[in-house]
């Protein structure tokens, strides 16, 4: 079977049990704190575990793009090295909430892979949880009896709280879980070697290739277990390496999925991919290589295309890092010297069309991301190897090839790398430690890695206090398993009841967190910020409401108190003045949205926006500067449509396909739900998917202005607007400006003209000023030339002289040079009380007398309180005591005796 059948068959199976098949999430999480990237299939169903969302159908599957690189599940080092841990994976998956459990899901597994995938039964292994008595968990013989229906004993294992009890974070849902191994290995090694043996034992041959979960916990902060409402099942498969079993491969890199990127890399490099390279094989680390690019072309493609940018922190440190991992192997080991690594892109598009479209839709603009990225660290890379060299020869007191700055902090002991600069290598020059442990081997040098991990060891240390945030478990007010209601569509002041609060500290700060049961307070979400606004309770208490945002299925208030009775009725007001001014910027990004794909074309996509009180921010994809014309259009654009005063069309229940054909605006890296909002204005001109809030007409915007365009990343520009009274406020400060010049300008009819006069005189008087300097200069390099005097064959002025600026006196010093043989020049200026020296020395003299006017100038200098520099030949100084430039003249003589 290829690929694509292994995984239509896996959906269609599940189908056939009752499953609805669901649209994989995006991998960039948004609104869970606890998490940056997806790393399992049930991360988008969180929210149901945990009873805070309905399920759209009580048994779903699907297949899910994940990535381990950060947190919990982190796999980045393995990979490359081994062949079956990937950055980012399909999880195919099928999920219970509520509806069946262990029995279903066990009795399905094995039908689905020895019925319909016909994998061989003696090779299959599986596990089930032994239980843990310090967390009072017991044995799951449940599970083991399950089992022993299809199982011979001897392949049913135990397991312990590390492998069969599933965590998706430091706190969340889990449960025991039982896993299901694959033992790849040759007949004669499974004859000699008991397969049992070697399960969970990081064998490369023997692999989990399944994992059922049986979801019952909810992890708290104190790492207690709390019993979820419901029991569920939940299970993910790594596609990759079922792909590599049913393909009777020893590396999920053989497969259909990876040869095709493995042989394009292999072509491009002149190398070729031998599989079973061990370590220490001379193609061993061309192999590594070419499975790091392979696979992380994946991890970074998808998370650009789901909406996040390489950068210089949070998640978009993390794509960065991963980045530049490829590009080391890239330039490094496979010797690309050029960018090469965003040519894997469109094969990749290629591959992932009809599975996550949302790749192929982008492709040119994730291309062009990782491209410019590329470029970058390149870069850097060649930058960081000068300082490697510079640090090396620093020892060997060789000669001091500058880094711009930094030089001086090195150090280095006898060929050793001191720690803190293999450090600052890696920090700020994206330098890997192993590469620079590399290339210090091949100096015959060594880095002090105790240091390393010292430095790197502080730094996060610095960086964890920075950031640690601790969150307290909820506290009950009011047992509620209803969603919570969002009324701020229809009101802004809601009658509502407090069902659970939390205290959260960072930085020294402590806050409160409040979920309500209703709630007219707008969730950061869609670019538009929380609401902000006030909780007021029948004592009197008014609890004010600083921000609002989502996690997962629930809208958190933050506050910087509690009521003192938190379990009265309260009422809960949002600031309208802040709520309105933000719905005219919000609605105004739909129209601007609308116009940019009239003017500039359809490939213009929402990257990210910002929506608040105060403007607007809109990142969007798009090759070129947007010039000022093409800003105009979309302005009058804009503009008429805010005076064709346009009223609000709000559908909140459409079926997402329907909308879809309907033509509305979806955006990338979004999660939508089977029904979604959509927001008209106008049929013909804007139709988009969105959850914000909106003026009810256009006219409410008042005008629109847009007063910034910029570039914010490769292929990304960004326009910031403004409406309403800020916009008014704007109009009428230019006004004011243009007022203030006219009124300096006499008030002439004209102003453009009158500047342009302005300017026209301000040249001509500019090249009468210097035609006068020359005329003078001339006149004074006659003057000058008569009064040299002979010194022992040298022909010696100095002079005191007055010339308007330091190009003149160069102009003349150089004339002087022409006429005067033998010349030794000192000229003394004065200009606005400043005084100056100039000293020229003809070349000739500089060679035979071994005279410097750099070091003749320092030591003048010393008298007019000063210094300076420059050439053998020809140099300057400034000083502060203008009184001292007759001893420098007088001085200047000694320099020939
Ligand atoms: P392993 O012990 O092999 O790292 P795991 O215990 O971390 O696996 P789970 O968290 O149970 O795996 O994930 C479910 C399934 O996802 C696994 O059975 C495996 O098939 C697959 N999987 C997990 N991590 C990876 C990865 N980094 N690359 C590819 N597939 C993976
Ligand atoms: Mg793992």
């Amino acid at each position: 079977m290829t690929a694509t059948e292994i995984r239509k068959a896996f959906l269609d199976f599940f189908t056939s049990k009752g499953h609805l098949v669901v649209p994989s999430a995006p991998i960039v999480v948004k609104n869970d704190p606890t998490l940056m990237f997806t790393n399992a299939g049930m991360n988008q169903f969180k929210d149901i575990f945990l009873g805070e969302a309905a399920p759209k159908s009580s048994r779903v599957t699907d297949t899910q793009r994940c990535l381990r690189v950060s947190g919990k599940h982190n796999d980045l080092e393995e990979v490359g090295i081994d062949t079956y841990h990937h950055t980012m994976f399909e999880m195919l998956g099928n999920w219970s909430f509520g509806d069946y459990f262990k029995k279903e899901a066990i009795t399905w597994s094995w039908e689905l892979l020895t019925e319909v995938y016909k994998l061989p039964k003696d090779r299959l292994y599986v596990t089930y949880f032994e239980g843990d008595t310090k967390e009072g968990l017991e044995t799951d013989t449940e599970t083991y009896e399950l089992w022993k229906q299809y199982v011979d004993e001897a392949h049913i294992l135990p397991g312990n709280k590390k492998d069969n009890f599933w965590e998706m974070g430091e706190t969340g849902p889990c449960g025991p879980c039982s896993e299901i191994h694959y033992d790849g290995r040759p007949d004669n090694e499974r004859a000699q070697v008991n397969g049992a043996t070697l399960v969970n034992a990081d064998h490369d041959q023997v692999i989990e290739i399944w994992n059922n979960v049986f979801m019952q916990f909810n992890r708290l902060k104190d790492s207690s277990l709390q019993p979820l409402p419901n029991k569920h099942v939940d299970t993910g498969m790594g596609f990759e390496r079922l792909v590599r079993v049913m393909q009777g491969k020893t590396s999920n890199y053989d497969t259909d999925v990876f040869q095709p990127m493995i042989q394009f890399i292999a072509a491009k490099s002149g190398k070729s991919y031998n599989s079973v390279a061990k370590p220490g094989d001379t193609d061993w680390n061309d192999a590594v290589a070419m499975r790091v690019l392979s696979d992380h072309i994946r991890a970074i493609s998808f998370a650009i295309a789901d909406g996040q940018l390489p950068a210089s922190n949070k998640a978009g440190y993390v794509i960065r890092r991963i980045l530049r991992r490829a590009v080391r192997y890239s330039y490094q080991t496979l010797g690309f010297k050029e960018p090469f690594f965003n040519q894997l892109v469109p094969l990749l598009a290629e591959q992932f069309k009809g599975v996550f479209d949302e790749l192929y839709a982008q492709k040119d603009f994730v291309q062009k991301v990782i491209l410019e990225e590329e470029v970058a660290f390149l870069r850097t890379l060649s930058k960081g190897i000068e300082i490697f060299n510079n640090i090396t020869a620093i020892y060997n007191g060789g000669t001091t090839i500058l880094d711009g700055g930094n030089f001086v902090n090195h150090e280095a002991g006898k060929n050793v790398i001191k720690g803190k600069d293999a450090f600052e290598l890696s920090d700020t020059y994206g330098f890997p430690i192993d590469l620079t442990e590399l290339m210090a081997r091949e100096k015959g040098w060594s880095v002090d890695i105790d240091g390393f991990n010292a430095a790197l060891q502080e730094q996060k240390t610095r960086s964890r206090a920075a950031t640690a945030i601790d969150t307290g478990d909820w506290i009950m007010i009011k047992d509620e398993d209803e969603a919570v209601e969002f009324t701020g569509y229809d009101e802004t002041e809601t009658i509502a009841h407090i069902i659970k609060y939390r205290k959260v500290s960072a930085k020294g700060k402590e806050q409160y967190q409040i979920v309500l049961d209703k709630t007219p307070f707008y969730a950061e979400s869609g670019g538009q910020v929380g609401d902000k606004g006030e909780l007021i309770f029948p004592n009197g208490d008014i609890i004010y409401v600083t921000d609002t945002k989502k996690e997962n299925g629930l809208i958190v208030h933050f506050t910087d108190k509690l009521p003192s009775t938190p379990e009265d009725a309260l009422t809960a007001i949002v600031d309208p003045q802040k709520r309105n001014s933000t719905e005219g910027n919000h609605t105004a990004t739909h129209l601007l949205h609308a116009a940019m794909k009239q003017v500039l074309g359809s490939h213009v996509n929402q990257k990210g926006s910002l929506v608040n009180s105060d403007y607007l921010r809109f990142d969007f994809s798009h090759f070129a500067k947007v010039t000022d014309e093409e800003l105009a259009q979309i302005e009058t654009i804009v503009n008429q449509k805010v005076r064709e005063n346009i009223p609000l069309k709000e559908e909140r229940m459409v079926a997402y396909q329907e909308a879809i054909t309907s033509g509305v605006t979806a955006l990338f890296g979004e999660k939508y739900g089977e029904y979604v909002r959509v927001i008209t204005f106008d049929d013909n001109f804007s139709k988009e998917l969105c959850g914000g809030t909106h003026v009810k007409a256009t006219g409410q915007i008042g005008y629109f202005k847009i007063v910034a365009e910029s570039a914010v990343a490769a292929g990304v520009r960004r326009i910031e607007a403004i409406t309403g009274v800020a916009a008014e406020n704007y109009i009428n400060e230019q006004t004011k400006l243009v007022q203030g010049v006219k009124e300096l300008l006499k008030n002439p009819k004209d102003i453009n003209k009158s500047i342009e006069a302005l300017l026209e005189e301000n040249n001509r008087l500019k090249k009468e000023i210097e035609k006068a300097v020359l005329e003078k200069s001339s006149g004074l390099k006659d003057e000058l030339a008569k009064k040299a005097t002979e010194i022992n064959g040298v022909n010696f002025i100095a002079e005191r002289v007055e010339l308007p600026n330091a190009d003149a006196v160069k102009n003349v010093s150089y004339q002087l040079k022409d006429i005067v043989p033998n010349l030794f020049l000192v000229l003394a200026t004065e200009n606005d009380g400043k005084p100056g020296l100039t000293v020229m020395i003809a070349e000739n003299l500089v060679k035979e007398k071994g005279l410097n006017a750099g070091t003749i100038v320092r030591e003048l200098a010393k008298e007019i309180q000063g210094g300076g520099g420059g050439q053998p030949f020809y140099a300057t100084a400034g000083g502060k005591d203008a009184t001292g430039l007759e001893r420098a003249l007088e001085k200047a003589k000694s320099f020939l005796s």
